[in-house]
């Protein structure tokens, strides 16, 4: 039998609740990942990665095109056997002696290019992967969806008739149609333009949420990573270096990768003394800096800063502590960088109507409100809490 609207479960009505439903890892694990290994012609591609994603989670994959995304969701999807490692949905093993073939995997995909029949009207595109259902829930479960994605109006439309956002929807629909217990949603947003990308970003993860549904998504878009999910996987060279809430990794990176690539991350040289931390940009106090302690004291570190954190205001030559080397005006926005006297370059973000020249001496001076990260000088804190050497 099966349920059309009871499935369609209530929505958290804040973004914050959702992020406190996402974290509660009690939840039932809808996919889990285990040392999943995966190797083109004998080069590896997916190293040693695991993961699990609980009910009701969206979960991205984000990372540098070619760091395994892709291959990952097609491991999850069955259209790739992984060389070792397993696959769980639902807890059950579908890799190995009992591997289950993508066409009997309870999982659906949205794909970058939506790939909607253009001779089906909108209502029978959704309608496609249900056509076994019985005549009537087929009909209730098509209205359902078209009225969740908003397009009651438009169910008779062909999808040349529909503008990208709207065929966009129709595709979800269509992908959440069978109640697939897993959606896996490649590149969704790589082929609308921009200002349609941030429109549907937060329309597809209020349709997910409201839906109730289990989502990866992947993207190479750090934006799109940090605005649609409850939890982000950073992954860099097949494998998976932070995984944490928006706020988690990019407020508190665990590796300098995932720094960089979380925004424009400058480093800051700093000297640990017993009660701050002597830097460029002034002596930062220990209650700014995430987890320090006086074991440091003594100790080289680097101190992550990101433009906002930093403020430069043109200052005389008794005064200043660094110049301004480079400046690109983005509209609304100025992103200055300032060579420090140390030789650190930090970037800084200013109000368009900030005026600062290149060249011109400077005062920069942290500007933050929140505990900064930081990293061990030629060392990386690693997820695991271990340490590795830089290159
Ligand atoms: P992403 O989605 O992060 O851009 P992919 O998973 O598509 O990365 O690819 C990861 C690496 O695996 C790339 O170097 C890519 O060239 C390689 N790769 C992917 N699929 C195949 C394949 N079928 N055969 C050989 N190499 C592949």
């Amino acid at each position: 039998m099966i349920a059309v609207s009871s499935e369609l479960r209530q929505a958290p009505s804040t973004d914050q609740e959702v992020a406190d439903e996402a974290t509660v890892s009690t939840r039932r694990s809808v996919l889990e990942l285990d040392d999943l290994r995966k190797s083109y012609n004998g080069t590896p591609v997916i190293r040693d990665l695991s993961l699990t994603v609980h009910d009701g989670e969206l979960l991205t994959l984000l990372g540098p095109s070619g760091c395994g995304k892709t291959t990952t969701l097609r491991l999850i999807a069955g259209l790739e056997r992984p060389d070792s490692g397993t696959v769980r949905l639902d807890e059950a093993s579908v890799t190995g002696g009992n591997f289950v073939p993508a066409e009997h995997r309870d999982v659906g995909v949205v794909f970058q290019e939506f790939a909607l029949f253009p001779h089906l009207s909108a209502r029978e595109n959704i309608a496609f992967g249900i056509n076994e259902w019985p005549e009537d829930e087929r009909r209730a479960r098509v209205e359902e969806l078209l009225e969740l994605v908003g397009l009651s109006e438009h169910g008779e439309k062909s999808p040349d008739e529909l503008s990208g956002g709207q065929q966009q929807r129709v595709a979800l629909a269509r992908s959440l149609a069978p109640e697939p217990q897993l959606l896996l949603l490649d590149e969704p947003f790589s082929n609308l333009d921009v200002d349609l990308r941030v429109e549907m970003r937060e329309e597809v993860r209020e349709i997910l949420k409201e839906a109730g549904v289990t989502a990866v998504s992947v993207t190479h878009d750090q934006e799109e990573a940090m605005s649609i999910s409850d939890r982000v996987a950073v992954m860099s060279d097949g494998s998976i270096e932070q995984i944490g809430t928006p706020e988690e990794v990019f407020q508190q990176p665990e590796s300098r990768f995932v720094a960089g690539f979380l925004g424009h991350a400058s480093f800051v040289a700093g000297h640990v003394k017993p009660d701050c931390v002597e830097t460029g940009i002034g002596c930062i106090p220990f209650d700014q800096i995430n987890g320090l302690t006086d074991a440091y004291v003594g100790s080289e570190i680097d101190l992550m800063v990101r433009p906002d954190d930093v403020r430069a205001r043109p200052a005389g030559p008794e005064e200043a502590n660094g110049e301004v080397v480079h400046r690109r005006y983005l509209g609304p926005t100025v992103l200055y960088r300032v060579e420090i006297d140390s030789g650190d370059v930090v970037g800084c973000m200013h109000n368009h109507a900030d005026k600062v020249s290149l060249d011109d001496p400077v005062f920069a001076s942290l500007d933050a409100d929140h505990e900064l990260a930081w990293f061990p000088r030629g060392e990386r804190k690693m997820a695991d809490g271990g340490r590795e050497r830089d290159d």
